[in-house]
């Protein structure tokens, strides 16, 4: 550890309350919770785990912040102003935060940069935007039962969120959480993943820094089952939004189903991405390989189904098959690790479970299938063929970086095949013919299509799934409907 940067030390020892009502505080019951550095199972430090107490402390601050202001009263121009001053000050501080990403989830610290912080100030900048952009209507009644009407709809914040998020991409999903929820004037509180609550909690002083009011953000780590079912059950919360697994999600709206809380949830997926023989095959090789192996595989829109046309399929799968095991292994804060570990010993069981489970099924490893000589959580590189479509290598969501390759020679057998899935977060396709693209884009079933790509994410384009993938779309104008109520107001006018 001595070779971290010094402000890097500086919040690791720093890190450790809860942020409620502005002030940092720790945990009413003096829970805390350990983080590790997956690149060498060694424990980081240790931060505040907020119980049900700390729960309702912030949910409490969250409403009055929102009932009694001053945040309503802002105009939307300067909520604007506040979020691109945050956006800025991660800027100015994206070194902290690659590092800090790179340390808390293992992932190489060049893709932190490029991928993470980046595109974390990126969606700060363009939801900037959307404050002082959520106009209503005006509305033209359409059988008023007597005289003259003006009739329009005004938006409104929907309240107190509470936004719940995976350890995966964790400055990623609270700026995807947060960015829109102060955007449209509501009050949040937001739980990190117990794995990763490092850049939550400086993205916390950098919120106190810009100047948004007390309460408007409060950030607290803690357990799901006890810190997020609470905050999912409370009454004071007027919306949920919750990124992680189709598990959890489930749970969480039968708890918004109680309270008849708002919920948006962006859940679990299993992609099939489809190469036809026609594709560049210069392209759609390293292609489909950064589908599955970004982020070690623990990514939801993940292309973890790759089928491939019959004439291409063993040229194909020997490419990825080189793409993987030409990758370097190594930590996270390492500049020439191109895969990182799996964030900890109890997902790196599930992944390895799910491939050895496939193995006593009949199913071939090709290459991985094993942890390398390393002393965190490493796993290898994974390609899988010979399986059967009932198989849970096929079926299940294995969040690392194991690839399932299937050969298919009939496109209406393709698309069966590709939808018998009960997710439906992203889907894609590499090809030359445009009639093919199209088609696929028409036929899968899921929230996100890519031709010749994989996993752009941009600010722009809305996120979320068909199926089990979850409820709403987030990011682009989706933030309209996540985040605001519609009031419809009649004039009489005669
Ligand atoms: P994973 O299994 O990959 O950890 P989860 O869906 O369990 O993914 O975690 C995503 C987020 O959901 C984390 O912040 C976690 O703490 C939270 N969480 C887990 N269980 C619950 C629960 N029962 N209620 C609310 N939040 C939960
Ligand atoms: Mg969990």
């Amino acid at each position: 550890m001595t070779d971290l940067p010094s402000t890097v030390h500086a919040i690791l020892d720093r890190a450790g309350p809860l942020l409620v009502d502005g002030e940092w505080v720790d945990a009413i019951d003096g829970g805390t919770l350990p983080v590790f550095d997956p690149s060498t199972a060694e424990e980081l430090t240790t931060v505040a785990a907020a119980g049900p107490k700390d729960v309702d402390a912030a949910v409490v601050a969250a409403r009055r912040a929102f009932d009694e202001g001053p945040w309503r009263r802002l105009s939307p121009g300067e909520r604007t102003r506040l979020l691109w001053r945050l956006a800025d000050l991660v800027e100015e501080h994206a070194e902290e935060f690659a590092v800090l990403e790179s340390l808390d989830v293992g992932k190489p610290i060049v893709a932190a940069r490029a991928g993470d912080v980046r595109g974390a100030v990126a969606v700060l900048r363009y939801t900037a935007g959307w404050a002082d952009k959520l106009e209503g209507e005006t509305l033209p009644l359409a059988a008023p039962p007597d005289g003259e009407y003006h009739a329009f709809t005004v938006r409104e914040p929907v309240g107190v969120c509470a936004q719940i998020i995976p350890w995966n991409y964790p400055l990623v999903m609270a700026v995807w959480k947060i960015a829109p929820a102060l955007a449209a004037g509501c009050t949040v509180v937001l739980k990190p993943a117990e794995e990763t609550p490092l850049s939550a909690l400086r993205l916390g002083e950098l919120i106190k820094e810009a100047g948004f009011p007390p309460g408007v953000v409060n950030i607290i780590p803690g357990f799901g089952e006890t810190a997020g079912a609470a905050l999912a059950a409370h009454t004071g919360v007027d919306k949920i939004a919750f990124t992680g697994s189709t598990e959890v999600g489930r749970q969480i709206a039968h708890a918004a189903a109680d309270n008849l809380s708002r919920v948006s949830l962006e859940l679990g997926g299993k992609s099939p991405n489809v190469v036809f023989a026609d594709a560049d095959l210069e392209r759609a090789i390293p292609g489909s390989a950064r589908a599955i192996f970004t982020n070690a595989g623990q990514s939801c829109g993940s292309g973890s189904r790759v089928y491939i046309e019959e004439p291409v399929f063993d040229e194909v799968v020997s490419g990825i098959v080189a793409e993987a095991e030409a990758l370097r292994l190594g930590p996270g804060l390492d500049e020439r690790s191109q895969l990182g570990p799996i964030v900890s010993a109890r997902q790196l069981e599930r992944v390895s479970g799910y491939v050895d489970d496939a193995v006593a099924d009949g199913a071939t490893i090709v290459t991985g299938g094993a942890r390398p000589e390393l002393p965190g959580w490493f796993y290898r590189p994974t390609i899988v063929t010979d399986v059967r479509a009932e198989m849970q290598i096929v079926r299940e969501e294995v969040f690392g970086p194991v690839l399932v390759a299937v050969p298919f020679s009939d496109y209406d057998d393709l698309v069966r095949r590709a939808n018998d899935t009960r997710f439906g977060l992203a889907a894609g396709t590499w090809t030359r013919d445009l009639r093919k693209a199209f088609r696929v884009v028409r036929d899968m079933r899921a929230g996100r299509l890519y031709v010749n790509c994989w996993s752009v994410i941009d600010p722009a384009l809305p996120v979320g799934g068909f199926k089990e993938s979850g409820w709403g779309r987030e990011m682009g104008r989706a933030v309209r409907e996540l985040y605001t109520e519609v009031k419809a107001a009649c004039v009489r006018i005669d």
